[in-house]
């Protein structure tokens, strides 16, 4: 499928997946609106995207995980873009320690960004896409979504959620002509993973955030009468 002129609405892509995948986009020709709490790093990638791929990119800092901003950068989004094609939940946190032990608030707040957060970017965009009968919903979950780990309970719940919800709405609306698919990278080397003591080994042949942009793009093009229902990508050899 021709991604060019389309238009797309990225959130957290200030950093890592997202600003990989907001570089992919734009190289192919597709107008943007992002979203992350850093306005700095918005900005910045405002300027480059301009500059360098000639697309339009409008910036909403907003915090997902509260409900009124992620609805308010959503409207301000798809007025800016006219309309919106191809919706990009990738915005998430990660923090890990025993359940027992870890603050509720700790807790929550994965819940509350990585779940609550997708919802509500979700049911913003729903409508326009409905209207339009296309469009493409692509959410970042995790292997973390497949199986838990140690320490891993609340991202590993948010996730698992992630994945559940994702496929619950892919057969509400299907037959809408829209796509829903969700990506479950293994440790990919971005901030993220770092601040969270993920292992990343030679950084060399750890995965990249540009491979996951890859998979997205690659997802993005299959002609629209069919769609990657779920993809892993993993690192080859991390050693
Ligand atoms: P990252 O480098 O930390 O980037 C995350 C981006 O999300 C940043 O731009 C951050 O910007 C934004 N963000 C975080 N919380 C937000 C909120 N409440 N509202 C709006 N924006 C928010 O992370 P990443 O590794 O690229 O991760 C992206 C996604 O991939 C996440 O969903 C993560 O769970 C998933 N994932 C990551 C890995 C991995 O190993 N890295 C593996 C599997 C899946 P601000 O802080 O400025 O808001």
């Amino acid at each position: 499928m021709e991604l060019k002129h389309k238009t797309a609405i990225i959130t957290g892509a200030g950093k890592g997946i997202g600003k990989a995948a907001a570089l992919s986009l734009a190289k192919e020709g597709v107008h943007l609106g992002l979203i992350a709490r850093t306005t700095a790093d918005l900005e910045a990638l405002q300027a480059q995207l301009t500059g360098e791929y000639g697309v339009q990119v409008y910036i909403a800092a907003a915090d997902i995980s509260r409900r009124e901003e992620a609805e308010r950068a959503l409207g301000l989004l798809i007025r800016q873009l006219g309309s919106l094609d191809i919706l990009i939940n990738n915005a998430g946190i990660a923090s890990f320690g025993k359940l027992a032990e870890m603050e509720p608030e700790q807790w929550e707040s994965i819940i509350q960004t990585n779940l609550m957060g997708t919802y509500y970017v979700t049911r913003a965009a729903l409508p326009t896409m409905l209207e339009q009968s296309s469009g493409s919903i692509i959410n970042i979950a995790s292997t973390a979504g497949e199986r838990g780990f140690a320490t891993g309970s609340a991202y590993c719940a948010s996730k698992f959620a992630v994945l559940g919800m994702t496929e619950a709405l892919m057969q509400e609306v299907r037959k809408s002509n829209i796509r829903v698919t969700a990506l479950t990278p293994s440790t990919v080397n971005t901030e993220l993973a770092v601040k969270a003591g993920l292992p990343i080994g030679d950084e060399d042949r750890m995965m990249q955030a540009e491979d996951v942009a890859e998979l997205i793009l690659t997802a993005l093009k299959l002609p629209q009468r069919v769609f990657l229902k779920t993809a892993g990508i993993w690192t080859t050899n991390p050693q």
